[in-house]
Order: C-alpha cells, then structure tokens, then sequence
C-alpha cells in the first residue's frame, strides 16, 4: 500500500492551496458577512484548469485523477467552504455524470464549457416533498413527438441561479411511482428560473436556491442514459459526489485545528500557554488523529472510485465520519479559542457553521448510516431513495 501522493497531485494540491491562500482566504470572511457568491473568483480558478480538474483534456479538463479533484476541494474548502461546495456539484454532480452516461455527442457537447469554466453546473434532484426519499419526486417530463416539456419546482439548489448546465431529474413515467419512473435531463440555464436564494446558518459564499421549469421543451438529445434510468444516474453521482463533501469536511476541520493549535501555543493564562495545559493538549491530540483518519477515509474512497471498483460503501463512512469530524472539532476549536472563539475576531465560528451541512446534503449521516448497514448486511435493495 502506497500512502504517498504522486508528484502530479503533490503539484496539483501545492497550487490549489497556494491560489487559495492569495485569493480566497483573505476575502472569505466579508462574503461570510455579506452572503456573496464570488462569481469572479471561478474565472481564476478555471484559468488554472481547477474547475475540471479531473476531466479528461480532451473534453476541455486538466486531465488529472479523483485523487487531485479530492486534494483540490480539500483546499479550497480549507479556505472556504462555500467555495469547495459551488465547485464540488459543479464537477461531481454534473460534469462526471454527463462524461459517464451521455453519448459521444452530449459528451462534446455538454462537458467542455464546464470543464474550462465558462458555465456553471448545478444538480437538481431536491424537491419540497422528496429530500431523503428522492424517489418521490414530483417534476414531471411529458413526452411528445419530438422530446419532452418539463414542469416542476427543485428545492436547495447549489448554483441554481448562476448555472448555465443543469442534470435535473423528473418524471417520465407518471404511472409508476418511485424511483423506477425517474429520468434525467441535461437543461440549459435559461430553461430554469430561480426563485428565492435561501438564508442559511453558514456556506454563505456559495449560492442555494429553489428553481422552477415552468413548460420548458427539450429535444430527445437532453435525455442523459435511458429513459427511466435517471434515478440509477442519481444514485452513482451520489456515490462519487459524497467522497467530494468528505473532502470539504476535512478541509474544514483542518482550518479549525491549525487556527486553534497556533492559538493553544500562544495564549498565556496561569503563568503558562494554554497548549501546556493536559486539557488542551488532549483535544488537539484527538483533532489530529480523527482529521487524519478521516482524511485516509476520504483517500481510500477516492483511490476505489478512480481505479473503478466499487466505492458506495467506502465513500459513506468517508463522508459519515469525516462531517463528524468536522462538527466536533470545529466546536472543540471554538472551546480551545475561549471567548475569542465566539467572536468574528477569528474565523472558527464561520468554520463552526459551515461544518454541519455536511452532515446534511449529498444524504444526512442518517441516510449515510443506511447505505453502510445494508452494504455491510449485504441487502442490496434499494429501498432509500439516496442510498
Ligand atoms: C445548503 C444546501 C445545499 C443543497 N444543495 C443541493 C443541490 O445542489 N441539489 C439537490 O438536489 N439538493 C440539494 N440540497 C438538498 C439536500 O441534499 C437535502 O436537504 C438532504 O438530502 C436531506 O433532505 P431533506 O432536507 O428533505 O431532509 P429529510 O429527508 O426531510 O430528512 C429530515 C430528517 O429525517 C431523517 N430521515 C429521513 N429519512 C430517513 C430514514 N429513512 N431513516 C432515518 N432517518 C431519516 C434525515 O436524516 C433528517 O435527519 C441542499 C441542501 C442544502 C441545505
């Protein structure tokens, strides 16, 4: 078992953090404050090819592996987490599934715009009614001669409002209720309108929205994989898309650790540095061993995924116990900081809120926890919807 990086992902991780440090780092706090999308930013980040990082070079990508594209959303999550998260659904939810399922022409189509960062994806498979039970989703496609006319409202949409590419999913089959009745689509930006921009407790640098398709027409060229397919290609970019929120999580605990180590060395009460007290020693000794056990989780799942063999299970306990990882131990961060903590002084509050939705989206921890029990049951069924 080789542990180490190879020198293309060394290199890839080095400019990722390097980029982030000049150009996000510094901003991250106001567009906190201000709950501003950096739309600007993302030109910068594709001039250096990370906005297709692990897209083959011929559909326009940086030709990397899982592995780098892990490394990169790991670092730029460090900086900021709204950041790894516009780009984590932009690549993982819909560049990857088009270059999976879709044909030669959808392929060269669809995927180059993306991954030179010229448009944004966006994922939409969330309804008011069908969150963890995607199953039951209720935006229908009714087929015509020549393609389908979509309506539908999708909810907590990252990128909604900026995306010009969207892999949305709907009913083809109204007849057959649950999963089985599901296709996706590939819409364009101005087939969707975005209707309200959500206030949420932290990840306020990127964009969530509900969206409506109100009667838009597609060809049977927007069809990705068969008809009635749509939920298996729901499922398998879940699959993949969870080892990326994984990686956010532990860029996001290890911004937390390296703020409240430097702190523990620093601040003096009692005669002595906080750091020489057996307390504060002990927390930041068990934030290390978990971020690094996380962080083996999240490159064990990564390596599955890019050699190709199956990775549903350990892309769950990747992202189960690194969200985990990421709640604990940015409030651990905020203890060890004292009061300064608490404040704005320091970003380990933002990094406090931004922790916990990943134990919500990409499927909760409890649906997580499903996934895991029936792979490790062996009951193959499917029987929840993002599973
Ligand atoms: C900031 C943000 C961004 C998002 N981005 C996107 C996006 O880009 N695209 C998209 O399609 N969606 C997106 N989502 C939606 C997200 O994936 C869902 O919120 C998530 O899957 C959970 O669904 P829900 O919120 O409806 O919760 P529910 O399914 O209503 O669950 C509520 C609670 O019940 C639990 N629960 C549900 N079913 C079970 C069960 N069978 N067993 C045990 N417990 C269960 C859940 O774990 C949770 O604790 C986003 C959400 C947020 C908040």
């Amino acid at each position: 078992m080789d542990l180490s990086l190879t020198p293309e992902q060394s290199e890839i991780q080095a400019l990722t953090r390097e980029l982030a440090q000049a150009e996000i780092e510094p901003h991250a706090a106001e567009w906190d404050r201000q709950e501003r999308f950096p739309r600007e930013l993302f030109g910068k980040l594709a001039e250096l090819g990370l906005m297709g990082v692990c897209i083959p070079e011929e559909y326009g990508g940086a030709g990397a592996d899982f592995l780098a594209y892990v490394l990169v959303l790991e670092e730029l999550s460090r900086a900021d987490a709204g950041v790894g998260v516009t780009v984590a659904v932009h690549t993982s939810a819909v560049a990857l599934p088009i270059l999976l399922f879709g044909t030669d022409e959808q392929k060269a189509r669809f995927v180059p715009p993306l991954a030179r960062g010229e448009q944004l994806g966006a994922f939409a498979l969330t309804e008011p009614e069908a969150g963890s039970d995607a199953g039951a989703l209720r935006t229908r496609a009714d087929a015509d001669d020549d393609g389908w006319t979509i309506t539908g409202t999708k909810q907590w949409i990252t990128n909604g409002a900026h995306a010009g590419t969207f892999l949305l999913f709907a009913r083809t089959d109204p007849e057959t209720p649950g999963a089985r009745g599901v296709s996706a689509f590939v819409l364009d930006g101005n087939d969707v309108q975005a209707t309200k921009e959500h206030e949420k407790l932290g990840l306020h640098s990127s964009s969530t929205v509900d969206i409506v398709v109100e009667g838009a027409h597609v060809g049977r060229d927007r069809l990705l994989h068969e008809e009635g397919k749509g939920f298996a290609v729901a499922m398998v970019t879940l699959d993949g898309g969870r080892i990326g929120i994984a990686a956010q999580a532990v860029g996001i605990a290890q911004a937390a650790y390296d703020i409240a180590r430097a702190y523990a060395l620093e601040r003096r009460q009692f005669g002595k540095r906080i750091g020489e007290f057996q307390a504060i020693q002990w927390k930041l000794a068990d934030m290390s061993t978990e971020i690094d056990a996380a962080r083996l989780l999240v490159y064990r799942a990564a390596e599955l995924k890019q050699r190709g063999e199956p990775h549903t299970e350990a892309g769950a306990k990747a992202k189960l116990f690194a969200s985990g990882v990421a709640r604990r131990h940015t409030a651990e961060a905020i203890q060890i900081l004292g009061g300064y903590g608490y404040t704005k002084e320091f970003p380990v509050e933002r990094f406090y809120r931004d922790a916990k939705i990943t134990e919500i989206y990409e499927g909760t921890s409890e649906i997580q926890r499903l996934v895991i029990a029936r792979s490790i049951l062996g009951l193959r069924e499917r029987t929840i919807a993002r599973g």
